[in-house]
Protein backbone atom coordinates (compact mmCIF):
# COMPACT_ATOMS: atom_id res chain seq x y z
CA UNK A 1 0.00 0.00 0.00
CA UNK A 2 1.00 3.83 -0.73
CA UNK A 3 0.44 6.35 1.46
CA UNK A 4 0.82 10.22 -0.14
CA UNK A 5 0.75 12.44 3.33
CA UNK A 6 0.00 15.73 4.18
CA UNK A 7 -1.21 16.26 0.73
CA UNK A 8 -3.18 19.72 -0.32
CA UNK A 9 -6.00 17.95 -2.43
CA UNK A 10 -7.05 20.61 -4.41
CA UNK A 11 -11.01 19.35 -5.21
CA UNK A 12 -11.22 18.94 -1.44
CA UNK A 13 -9.96 21.79 -0.90
CA UNK A 14 -7.54 20.06 2.23
CA UNK A 15 -4.65 19.10 3.55
CA UNK A 16 -5.09 15.44 3.67
CA UNK A 17 -3.81 11.90 3.32
CA UNK A 18 -4.21 9.29 0.48
CA UNK A 19 -4.07 5.47 0.76
CA UNK A 20 -3.61 3.49 -2.47
CA UNK A 21 -3.74 -0.36 -2.68
CA UNK A 22 -3.38 -1.84 -6.13
CA UNK A 23 -4.77 0.34 -8.51
CA UNK A 24 -7.38 2.13 -6.61
CA UNK A 25 -7.69 4.72 -3.86
CA UNK A 26 -8.72 3.05 -0.54
CA UNK A 27 -9.46 6.00 1.42
CA UNK A 28 -8.96 9.48 1.75
CA UNK A 29 -8.46 11.08 5.75
CA UNK A 30 -6.22 9.39 8.08
CA UNK A 31 -7.78 6.16 9.16
CA UNK A 32 -6.38 3.14 8.11
CA UNK A 33 -3.02 4.36 7.19
CA UNK A 34 -0.58 2.22 9.58
CA UNK A 35 -0.66 -1.14 7.09
CA UNK A 36 0.95 1.40 4.24
CA UNK A 37 4.35 -0.17 2.78
CA UNK A 38 5.96 2.69 1.40
CA UNK A 39 5.19 6.68 2.28
CA UNK A 40 5.45 9.68 0.53
CA UNK A 41 5.21 12.97 1.47
CA UNK A 42 3.60 15.83 -0.35
CA UNK A 43 3.68 18.35 2.47
CA UNK A 44 3.59 21.69 0.59
CA UNK A 45 2.23 20.28 -2.51
CA UNK A 46 -1.21 19.91 -4.66
CA UNK A 47 -2.43 16.56 -5.38
CA UNK A 48 -4.75 16.52 -8.32
CA UNK A 49 -6.12 14.11 -10.77
CA UNK A 50 -3.46 13.21 -13.43
CA UNK A 51 -3.81 15.16 -16.90
CA UNK A 52 -5.68 13.70 -19.95
CA UNK A 53 -4.41 15.38 -22.99
CA UNK A 54 -7.38 15.90 -25.57
CA UNK A 55 -4.81 16.53 -27.91
CA UNK A 56 -1.31 14.78 -28.60
CA UNK A 57 1.32 13.30 -31.80
CA UNK A 58 2.55 9.75 -30.45
CA UNK A 59 4.47 9.55 -34.33
CA UNK A 60 3.97 6.05 -34.34
CA UNK A 61 3.58 4.33 -36.26
CA UNK A 62 5.87 5.60 -38.61
CA UNK A 63 7.64 8.47 -37.57
CA UNK A 64 10.15 7.34 -34.48
CA UNK A 65 13.22 9.16 -35.90
CA UNK A 66 10.73 12.34 -33.95
CA UNK A 67 9.64 10.32 -30.93
CA UNK A 68 9.27 6.51 -30.27
CA UNK A 69 6.34 5.11 -28.52
CA UNK A 70 8.58 4.83 -25.11
CA UNK A 71 9.45 8.51 -24.99
CA UNK A 72 6.43 9.63 -25.44
CA UNK A 73 5.13 7.53 -22.50
CA UNK A 74 8.21 8.95 -20.75
CA UNK A 75 7.38 12.52 -21.68
CA UNK A 76 3.54 12.38 -20.47
CA UNK A 77 4.86 10.65 -17.24
CA UNK A 78 7.46 13.41 -16.75
CA UNK A 79 4.34 15.90 -17.35
CA UNK A 80 1.93 14.50 -15.36
CA UNK A 81 0.06 12.81 -17.89
CA UNK A 82 -1.43 9.46 -17.73
CA UNK A 83 -3.50 9.32 -20.91
CA UNK A 84 -3.43 11.01 -24.23
CA UNK A 85 -6.12 10.95 -27.30
CA UNK A 86 -3.33 10.19 -30.33
CA UNK A 87 -4.04 11.90 -33.54
CA UNK A 88 -4.22 9.84 -36.88
CA UNK A 89 -1.62 11.27 -38.92
CA UNK A 90 1.14 8.54 -38.88
CA UNK A 91 2.57 6.91 -41.79
CA UNK A 92 0.85 4.32 -42.24
CA UNK A 93 -2.06 7.03 -41.41
CA UNK A 94 -4.72 5.13 -39.24
CA UNK A 95 -7.59 4.55 -41.01
CA UNK A 96 -7.81 0.81 -40.98
CA UNK A 97 -8.49 -1.75 -38.19
CA UNK A 98 -4.65 -2.78 -39.22
CA UNK A 99 -3.65 -0.16 -38.00
CA UNK A 100 -5.61 0.43 -35.07
CA UNK A 101 -4.01 -2.84 -33.87
CA UNK A 102 -0.43 -1.94 -34.67
CA UNK A 103 -0.36 0.93 -32.44
CA UNK A 104 -2.23 -0.65 -29.80
CA UNK A 105 0.27 -3.65 -29.77
CA UNK A 106 3.01 -1.00 -29.17
CA UNK A 107 0.99 0.71 -26.21
CA UNK A 108 -0.27 -1.75 -24.86
CA UNK A 109 3.52 -1.99 -23.33
CA UNK A 110 3.22 1.55 -21.68
CA UNK A 111 2.19 2.92 -18.67
CA UNK A 112 0.81 5.40 -20.66
CA UNK A 113 -3.04 5.08 -21.23
CA UNK A 114 -3.31 5.79 -25.05
CA UNK A 115 -6.85 6.07 -26.87
CA UNK A 116 -5.55 5.90 -30.78
CA UNK A 117 -8.07 8.51 -32.94
CA UNK A 118 -8.98 7.28 -36.88
CA UNK A 119 -8.96 9.43 -39.44
CA UNK A 120 -12.19 10.64 -41.35
CA UNK A 121 -10.99 9.84 -44.55
CA UNK A 122 -8.67 7.72 -46.17
CA UNK A 123 -4.75 8.16 -46.05
CA UNK A 124 -6.16 12.21 -44.74
CA UNK A 125 -7.19 12.50 -48.94
CA UNK A 126 -10.49 14.71 -48.10
CA UNK A 127 -11.87 12.42 -50.73
CA UNK A 128 -12.82 8.97 -49.43
CA UNK A 129 -14.57 8.49 -45.46
CA UNK A 130 -13.19 5.83 -43.61
CA UNK A 131 -15.82 2.24 -43.18
CA UNK A 132 -17.20 4.09 -39.91
CA UNK A 133 -19.04 1.25 -38.79
CA UNK A 134 -16.29 -1.55 -38.27
CA UNK A 135 -13.92 1.08 -36.82
CA UNK A 136 -16.48 2.11 -34.45
CA UNK A 137 -15.35 -1.33 -32.64
CA UNK A 138 -12.01 0.14 -32.27
CA UNK A 139 -12.43 3.46 -31.70
CA UNK A 140 -15.19 6.44 -31.12
CA UNK A 141 -12.91 9.50 -31.77
CA UNK A 142 -12.41 10.45 -35.87
CA UNK A 143 -9.81 12.82 -37.24
CA UNK A 144 -8.04 14.13 -39.90
CA UNK A 145 -6.51 16.71 -37.83
CA UNK A 146 -3.15 18.13 -39.59
CA UNK A 147 -5.41 19.01 -42.51
CA UNK A 148 -8.98 20.64 -43.50
CA UNK A 149 -11.98 18.31 -44.99
CA UNK A 150 -11.96 20.86 -47.37
CA UNK A 151 -15.02 19.47 -49.36
CA UNK A 152 -18.16 20.08 -47.33
CA UNK A 153 -20.08 17.23 -48.59
CA UNK A 154 -17.53 14.64 -47.44
CA UNK A 155 -17.93 16.88 -44.17
CA UNK A 156 -21.56 16.85 -44.19
CA UNK A 157 -21.70 13.10 -45.01
CA UNK A 158 -18.80 12.49 -42.11
CA UNK A 159 -20.89 14.18 -39.36
CA UNK A 160 -24.62 12.39 -40.29
CA UNK A 161 -22.58 9.17 -39.02
CA UNK A 162 -21.43 10.65 -36.37
CA UNK A 163 -24.71 11.68 -35.81
CA UNK A 164 -26.21 8.13 -36.97
CA UNK A 165 -23.27 6.11 -34.61
CA UNK A 166 -22.80 8.21 -31.70
CA UNK A 167 -18.83 8.98 -32.39
CA UNK A 168 -16.92 12.18 -32.18
CA UNK A 169 -15.32 14.07 -35.12
CA UNK A 170 -12.14 16.34 -33.87
CA UNK A 171 -11.64 18.76 -36.18
CA UNK A 172 -8.68 20.72 -37.82
CA UNK A 173 -10.43 23.83 -39.15
CA UNK A 174 -8.16 26.13 -41.64
CA UNK A 175 -8.41 28.72 -42.27
CA UNK A 176 -9.27 28.79 -39.05
CA UNK A 177 -12.62 31.25 -38.26
CA UNK A 178 -14.17 30.88 -41.85
CA UNK A 179 -13.77 26.79 -41.45
CA UNK A 180 -14.85 26.92 -37.87
CA UNK A 181 -18.15 29.11 -39.11
CA UNK A 182 -18.53 26.25 -41.98
CA UNK A 183 -18.55 23.40 -39.63
CA UNK A 184 -20.97 25.03 -37.20
CA UNK A 185 -23.64 25.10 -39.75
CA UNK A 186 -23.02 21.73 -41.09
CA UNK A 187 -23.50 20.91 -37.13
CA UNK A 188 -26.75 22.44 -37.00
CA UNK A 189 -28.24 21.07 -40.06
CA UNK A 190 -27.01 17.62 -39.97
CA UNK A 191 -26.20 16.70 -35.89
CA UNK A 192 -23.16 14.72 -34.58
CA UNK A 193 -20.91 16.01 -32.41
CA UNK A 194 -17.64 18.06 -33.48
CA UNK A 195 -15.13 18.86 -31.49
CA UNK A 196 -12.65 21.96 -32.60
CA UNK A 197 -8.84 21.41 -32.32
CA UNK A 198 -6.62 24.28 -31.13
CA UNK A 199 -8.85 27.12 -31.61
CA UNK A 200 -6.54 30.05 -31.57
CA UNK A 201 -8.56 33.57 -32.92
CA UNK A 202 -11.07 35.39 -31.23
CA UNK A 203 -13.74 35.82 -34.55
CA UNK A 204 -13.33 31.53 -33.86
CA UNK A 205 -14.16 31.77 -30.34
CA UNK A 206 -17.18 34.57 -31.10
CA UNK A 207 -18.80 31.55 -32.99
CA UNK A 208 -18.13 29.46 -31.12
CA UNK A 209 -19.68 30.84 -27.68
CA UNK A 210 -22.67 31.90 -30.32
CA UNK A 211 -23.08 28.00 -31.50
CA UNK A 212 -22.58 26.91 -27.58
CA UNK A 213 -25.69 29.46 -26.37
CA UNK A 214 -27.58 27.97 -29.59
CA UNK A 215 -27.54 24.94 -28.02
CA UNK A 216 -25.71 23.09 -30.65
CA UNK A 217 -23.59 20.17 -30.25
CA UNK A 218 -20.07 21.63 -30.57
CA UNK A 219 -17.18 21.83 -28.28
CA UNK A 220 -13.44 22.66 -28.37
CA UNK A 221 -9.85 23.37 -27.01
CA UNK A 222 -7.24 25.67 -26.99
CA UNK A 223 -3.43 24.63 -26.49
CA UNK A 224 -0.73 25.58 -24.07
CA UNK A 225 0.95 27.63 -26.67
CA UNK A 226 -1.55 29.90 -27.62
CA UNK A 227 -1.64 30.98 -24.35
CA UNK A 228 1.80 31.50 -23.74
CA UNK A 229 3.04 32.95 -26.43
CA UNK A 230 2.49 36.32 -28.08
CA UNK A 231 3.15 37.45 -31.59
CA UNK A 232 6.47 34.99 -31.58
CA UNK A 233 7.44 34.09 -34.98
CA UNK A 234 7.40 30.46 -34.42
CA UNK A 235 5.92 27.70 -37.12
CA UNK A 236 2.95 26.09 -35.42
CA UNK A 237 -0.40 25.36 -36.99
CA UNK A 238 -2.61 27.28 -36.27
CA UNK A 239 -0.03 29.84 -35.64
CA UNK A 240 0.81 32.04 -32.72
CA UNK A 241 -1.59 34.24 -31.29
CA UNK A 242 -2.56 38.22 -31.10
CA UNK A 243 -2.82 39.66 -28.02
CA UNK A 244 -6.28 40.35 -29.07
CA UNK A 245 -6.45 36.61 -29.33
CA UNK A 246 -4.90 35.53 -26.35
CA UNK A 247 -7.65 37.82 -24.14
CA UNK A 248 -10.12 36.15 -26.55
CA UNK A 249 -9.25 32.65 -25.37
CA UNK A 250 -8.51 33.85 -21.43
CA UNK A 251 -12.23 35.31 -21.49
CA UNK A 252 -13.38 31.68 -22.97
CA UNK A 253 -11.67 30.19 -19.99
CA UNK A 254 -13.62 32.63 -17.57
CA UNK A 255 -16.55 32.25 -18.76
CA UNK A 256 -16.79 28.40 -18.90
CA UNK A 257 -17.06 27.88 -22.88
CA UNK A 258 -13.10 26.34 -23.30
CA UNK A 259 -14.07 22.32 -22.89
CA UNK A 260 -9.98 21.19 -22.71
CA UNK A 261 -6.38 21.89 -22.91
CA UNK A 262 -5.17 19.87 -25.73
CA UNK A 263 -1.45 20.18 -25.87
CA UNK A 264 -0.90 19.27 -29.89
CA UNK A 265 2.11 18.44 -28.62
CA UNK A 266 4.06 17.80 -32.12
CA UNK A 267 7.66 16.44 -32.00
CA UNK A 268 9.94 17.29 -34.95
CA UNK A 269 13.70 17.10 -35.52
CA UNK A 270 15.82 20.13 -36.43
CA UNK A 271 15.90 19.35 -40.06
CA UNK A 272 12.00 18.94 -40.16
CA UNK A 273 11.76 21.89 -38.25
CA UNK A 274 14.14 24.14 -40.68
CA UNK A 275 11.76 22.08 -44.10
CA UNK A 276 8.89 23.90 -42.37
CA UNK A 277 7.32 21.39 -40.35
CA UNK A 278 4.86 23.22 -38.22
CA UNK A 279 4.49 22.15 -34.37
CA UNK A 280 5.38 22.66 -31.16
CA UNK A 281 6.78 20.23 -29.03
CA UNK A 282 5.26 20.93 -24.52
CA UNK A 283 3.79 17.84 -23.00
CA UNK A 284 6.45 18.26 -21.00
CA UNK A 285 5.92 21.49 -19.54
CA UNK A 286 2.17 22.15 -20.65
CA UNK A 287 1.44 21.71 -16.95
CA UNK A 288 3.71 24.58 -15.54
CA UNK A 289 2.51 26.45 -19.08
CA UNK A 290 -0.81 26.53 -18.37
CA UNK A 291 -0.72 26.97 -14.48
CA UNK A 292 1.71 30.34 -15.20
CA UNK A 293 -0.92 31.68 -17.23
CA UNK A 294 -4.03 30.90 -14.72
CA UNK A 295 -1.97 31.90 -11.41
CA UNK A 296 -1.65 35.17 -13.44
CA UNK A 297 -5.15 35.08 -14.69
CA UNK A 298 -6.57 34.69 -11.59
CA UNK A 299 -8.26 31.47 -12.84
CA UNK A 300 -8.63 28.58 -9.98
CA UNK A 301 -6.83 25.37 -10.04
CA UNK A 302 -10.72 23.71 -10.11
CA UNK A 303 -10.46 24.99 -13.73
CA UNK A 304 -7.15 23.64 -14.32
CA UNK A 305 -8.15 20.68 -13.24
CA UNK A 306 -12.11 20.05 -15.47
CA UNK A 307 -9.75 21.04 -18.50
CA UNK A 308 -6.54 19.49 -17.97
CA UNK A 309 -8.03 16.55 -16.75
CA UNK A 310 -11.74 15.93 -16.04
CA UNK A 311 -13.14 16.89 -19.03
CA UNK A 312 -10.71 15.18 -21.68
CA UNK A 313 -10.53 12.06 -19.52
CA UNK A 314 -14.26 11.88 -19.31
CA UNK A 315 -13.84 11.97 -23.28
CA UNK A 316 -12.28 8.77 -23.46
CA UNK A 317 -14.55 7.02 -21.02
CA UNK A 318 -12.06 8.07 -17.50
CA UNK A 319 -13.79 9.64 -14.34
CA UNK A 320 -10.61 11.34 -13.30
CA UNK A 321 -10.44 12.63 -9.50
CA UNK A 322 -9.41 12.22 -6.33
CA UNK A 323 -12.39 10.24 -4.75
CA UNK A 324 -12.51 7.11 -2.95
CA UNK A 325 -13.03 3.65 -4.69
CA UNK A 326 -11.43 5.48 -7.94
CA UNK A 327 -8.74 4.80 -9.85
CA UNK A 328 -5.07 6.03 -8.43
CA UNK A 329 -3.94 8.33 -11.37
CA UNK A 330 -2.52 11.85 -10.01
CA UNK A 331 -0.39 14.05 -10.01
CA UNK A 332 2.18 15.83 -7.42
CA UNK A 333 3.33 19.03 -8.19
CA UNK A 334 4.74 22.19 -6.15
CA UNK A 335 3.89 25.80 -6.79
CA UNK A 336 7.59 26.65 -7.37
CA UNK A 337 8.65 28.95 -10.21
CA UNK A 338 11.26 27.03 -12.56
CA UNK A 339 12.45 27.70 -16.22
CA UNK A 340 12.04 25.49 -19.28
CA UNK A 341 15.14 23.63 -20.36
CA UNK A 342 14.97 22.09 -23.46
CA UNK A 343 17.88 20.05 -22.61
CA UNK A 344 16.17 18.12 -19.68
CA UNK A 345 13.15 16.81 -22.52
CA UNK A 346 13.29 13.12 -22.23
CA UNK A 347 11.70 12.93 -25.54
CA UNK A 348 14.42 13.53 -28.52
CA UNK A 349 12.93 16.33 -30.36
CA UNK A 350 13.73 19.59 -28.65
CA UNK A 351 11.10 21.85 -31.26
CA UNK A 352 10.07 24.76 -28.70
CA UNK A 353 10.48 28.72 -28.62
CA UNK A 354 9.92 28.74 -25.03
CA UNK A 355 13.37 27.20 -24.05
CA UNK A 356 14.43 29.07 -20.68
CA UNK A 357 11.02 31.04 -20.61
CA UNK A 358 9.28 31.22 -16.78
CA UNK A 359 6.82 29.08 -16.12
CA UNK A 360 5.39 28.21 -12.66
CA UNK A 361 4.55 24.62 -11.01
CA UNK A 362 6.45 21.43 -11.38
CA UNK A 363 5.70 17.90 -11.71
CA UNK A 364 7.24 16.48 -8.99
CA UNK A 365 5.46 12.98 -9.14
CA UNK A 366 2.89 11.23 -11.53
CA UNK A 367 1.26 8.02 -10.44
CA UNK A 368 -0.76 5.89 -12.85
CA UNK A 369 -2.72 2.95 -11.68
CA UNK A 370 -1.72 2.88 -8.33
CA UNK A 371 2.17 3.09 -9.48
CA UNK A 372 4.81 5.56 -9.40
CA UNK A 373 5.51 6.18 -13.10
CA UNK A 374 7.73 9.69 -12.41
CA UNK A 375 9.16 11.01 -9.72
CA UNK A 376 12.01 13.76 -10.22
CA UNK A 377 13.25 12.33 -6.30
CA UNK A 378 12.25 16.17 -4.46
CA UNK A 379 9.46 14.05 -2.23
CA UNK A 380 10.63 12.13 0.61
CA UNK A 381 9.31 8.67 0.28
CA UNK A 382 9.97 6.19 3.12
CA UNK A 383 9.60 2.14 2.87
CA UNK A 384 8.38 0.49 5.97
CA UNK A 385 9.15 -2.72 5.13
ZN1 LIG B 1 -4.31 20.29 -36.05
Amino acid sequence: MLLIKNAFVVELDEITNILIEGDTIKSIGSEGTEGALDIIDAKGMFVMPSFSDSHFHLRNPGHAYKQTYEEASAACMKGGYTDVIALANTNPVVDSIEVLREVKEHTDKLPLDVYQVASVTKALNGKELVDFDTLMDHTKIFSDDGKNVDDISIMKRALKKSEELGFLIMDHSEPESEMVKRNIEIVKEVGGHLHFCHISKKESIEALVKAKDAGINVTFEVTPHHLFGIDLDYRVNPPIATKDDVEALIGAIKDGYVDAIGTDHAPHTEEDKKNGSPGIINIENAYSMIRKVFYEQGIDMNTLIQLMSKWPGKLVGKEKGIVEGSVADMVIVSDEEYKIDKESFVTRSKNTPFDGRDVRGRVLMTIAKGDVVYDNGELTRKSNQ
